[in-house]
């Protein structure tokens, strides 16, 4: 279906292939007007091209090195500057398949500047542009690997959950400010990723394999519906809700004057707080 009226432009990073190429034809589809971002000028324009005579919609390319702070910067003076933006997808990432021990570390700082920096940068720029302007909404693209850090290269895991955390700190700080807020943590996909990676689908079981039109069909459904974190793998959204009522426990806890009886050592003087 396409639209006359725009219903807000979308900035997409990671646009030219894979999750965020679908993005941008979903986005188009329900009237957003786009802004693709990524490295490949090439494969952005081709997109963009086929998108905008698809949708009617007008669909724009800004390349970019998001691993490169410069680079991030002019993307989020961009993002800034555009009054008409009301969305952004923080898609862009990289992942690993070496276990941590065997991984290049110039490559982990790579990826932790592209997975970590440059969502920081861009999230930061959306919330205060979308925070005047009165509305707006941030989709983050963590993975599961947040929640589950031992199943691929411990570096992007620890990317991921940085997005979550940072994700569920901004929904807390946002959500009374009319800006939405809403992480993603998709399993194993079919893009390129996994060969980017160095690790082949094909060696996944195909039952743990989703294909990237669903993910993004289901994530967009989770936006719908409202939510924060969406999983789209998960049967019961129960059993997230399960780990979050887990954790929301333990704050009373977390922090407090003494130590736990359990670290107390007899004669210490440490359960009085006297120090001898
Ligand atoms: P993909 O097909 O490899 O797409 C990655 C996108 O990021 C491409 O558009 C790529 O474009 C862009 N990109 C990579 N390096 C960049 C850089 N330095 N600067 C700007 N753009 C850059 O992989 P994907 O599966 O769609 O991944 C998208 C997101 O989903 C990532 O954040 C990934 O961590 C997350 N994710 C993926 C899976 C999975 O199994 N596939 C699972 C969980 C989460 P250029 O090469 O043109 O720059």
């Amino acid at each position: 279906m396409t639209q006359n009226q725009s219903t807000g432009t979308a900035l997409i990073t990671g646009a030219s292939s894979g999750i965020g190429a679908v993005y941008a034809e979903r986005l188009a589809r329900r009237g957003h007007d786009l802004v693709l971002v990524a490295r490949n000028t090439g494969k952005l324009e081709s997109l963009a091209g086929t998108l905008a005579k698809s949708t009617g919609r007008r669909v724009e390319v800004l390349s970019a090195d998001l691993s490169n702070t410069g680079e991030v910067k002019r993307v989020a003076e961009f993002l800034q500057s555009r009054r008409d933006i009301s969305l952004l997808v923080n898609n862009a990432g990289v992942g690993a398949g070496s276990p941590l021990l065997e991984a290049d570390i110039d490559a982990m700082e790579s990826m932790i500047a592209l997975n970590t920096t440059a969502v920081t940068r861009l999230a930061y720029a959306a919330a205060r542009a979308f925070v005047a302007r009165g509305s707006g909404t941030i989709i983050n693209i963590a993975s599961i690997v947040a929640v589950a850090p031992e199943l691929l290269n411990g570096v992007y895991g620890a990317s991921k959950a940085y997005v979550l955390a940072l994700s569920q700190s901004m929904r807390h700080e946002l959500e009374s400010k009319n800006v939405k807020v809403q992480v993603v943590l998709p399993g194993a996909i079919a893009t390129d990723f996994w060969r980017a990676s160095g690790v082949p689908i094909e060696v996944l079981p195909s039952e743990m394999v989703m294909s990237s039109a669903d993910l993004v069909d289901a994530a967009l459904a989770g936006l719908d519906l409202g939510e924060f974190v969406t999983v789209p793998s998960l049967p019961e959204a129960a059993d997230w809700d399960r780990l979050e009522n887990a954790r929301q426990a333990l704050r009373p806890n977390l922090s407090r004057n003494v130590p736990a009886p359990r670290y107390q050592v007899a004669g210490s003087g440490t359960s009085t707080g006297v120090s001898h």
